[in-house]
């Protein structure tokens, strides 16, 4: 059949993934933990499914996750959604966007996004029939030029794609960055599609800067979450969207016929977690922040030269004083040559990307940091 997607080949996720573990090298490329979430999470899960808690879940989600997440938000950033009517559990962040974009995206609207740019976002556009325009920030701090930005709305625009903290960069975006997108969208009827992913993997002194703390901006916003990142379960698939009913009520008529429903022992386990640990959550920045220092700290001998990072899981570096390869080849030749999988920076962007920067993901044990780290020095 004439595909609808000709362009389309398999993530490059995947494609690192098998390559690493073709050649048994370190994976630094997706991102995913090779470590376990907390035993009292897959505890909660088990005792959910011996108690039957085994059929359909309520469309929206089980009430007490929803209303476990609404609490959280108003904790962390002053405002509380109504649990029934503006929160929606999906399965993983990557149902929410797909819903999102969806609902939002009309057949010649424009959206625009920053790339470098998670790679869900695109296809989803396409499908639905929209036309991306996108800002290529610049490393290394790969900050939004605002007067640019301007200059890419129309009356056409419809939606804006933002993702903090942002993978692949690490940067994240700071209270003025929403102030500065609301200026510029304040007279235009657009809508705000936040990716926070990784709101609980933010180590910059003022922490993450939610749209959800915005209170302009959250009338049109969806903000995005998943459990994934933050109980170190990416295979879960739970993830949830926060925007007001009127658009909440558009990206259910979506979710009600892409997945219905979201697996119910996992969200019950998911409550109970949120409601009896929420210390978890806010530990997580000092967790990764000693496992981003000691990695950049064994790194500090290698002839890469490794970028700020402000948030996420991921570090960016520089290997032009190792290799001269494009930055997709210089990945293959380290997953199998010298046994380390990262992801390269281009893929990310829909521009040619000069620069020779990888991303390698430090969610991994020391003893597996460590051991990536010697290969890496020897370069
Ligand atoms: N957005 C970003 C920026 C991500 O990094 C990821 C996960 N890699 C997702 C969305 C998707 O999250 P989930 O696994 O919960 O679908
Ligand atoms: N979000 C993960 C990453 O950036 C990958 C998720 C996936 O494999 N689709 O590495």
């Amino acid at each position: 059949p004439e595909s609808k997607l000709p362009a389309l080949g398999t993530t490059i996720f995947t494609q690192m993934s098998a390559l690493a573990q073709a050649h048994q090298a370190i994976n630094l490329s997706q991102g995913f933990p090779d470590f376990d979430g907390p035993r009292f999470l897959q505890e909660r899960l088990a005792y959910h499914v011996a108690q039957g808690a085994n059929q359909y879940a309520p469309m929206t989600g089980v009430a007490p996750l929803r209303e476990a997440i609404a609490d959280k938000t108003a904790a962390l950033y002053g405002y509380r959604p109504d649990a029934d009517t503006e929160v929606t559990v999906t399965a993983g962040a990557t149902e929410a966007l797909y819903a999102a974009i969806t609902a939002l995206v009309r057949p010649g609207d424009e959206v625009v996004c920053f790339d470098p740019s998670y790679d869900s976002y695109a296809p989803a556009i396409q499908l639905a029939g929209g036309v991306l325009k996108r800002q290529a920030l610049q490393p290394p701090h790969f900050r939004v030029d605002w007067a640019h930005f301007a200059t890419l709305l129309s009356d056409k625009t419809r939606l804006v794609i933002l993702n903090t903290p942002h993978n692949p960069s690490a940067t994240v975006w700071q209270q003025a960055d929403f102030a500065a997108l609301w200026q510029a969208i304040a007279a235009r009827n657009i809508f705000v599609l936040s990716d926070e992913v990784y709101e609980h993997i933010c180590f910059a002194p003022e922490g993450h800067a939610s749209v959800l703390s915005h209170p302009q901006l959250r009338e049109r916003a969806i903000a995005v979450s998943s459990f994934g990142k933050t109980y170190h379960m990416t295979g879960w698939k739970v993830g949830y969207c926060i925007a007001p009913a009127a658009l909440s009520a558009e990206v259910r008529k979506v979710h009600q016929y892409l997945t219905f429903s979201v697996n119910t022992p996992a969200q019950l386990a998911l409550a109970d977690m949120l409601r009896e640990q929420p210390e978890h959550y806010r530990e997580l920045p000092a967790f990764y922040r000693a496992r981003r220092d000691r990695f950049v700290q064994a790194l500090a001998a290698s002839r890469f030269e490794i970028l700020p990072c402000e948030g996420t899981y991921f570090l960016l570096a520089d290997y032009s004083a190792i290799s001269d390869l494009d930055d997709v080849s210089f990945c293959r030749w380290l997953t199998t040559e010298i046994g380390v999988a990262a992801i390269p920076l281009s893929v990310f962007f829909a521009d040619p990307f000069p620069h020779k920067l990888i991303r390698l993901c430090f969610a991994k044990q020391e003893a597996t940091l460590d051991a990536a780290a010697a290969r890496l020095v020897s370069l």
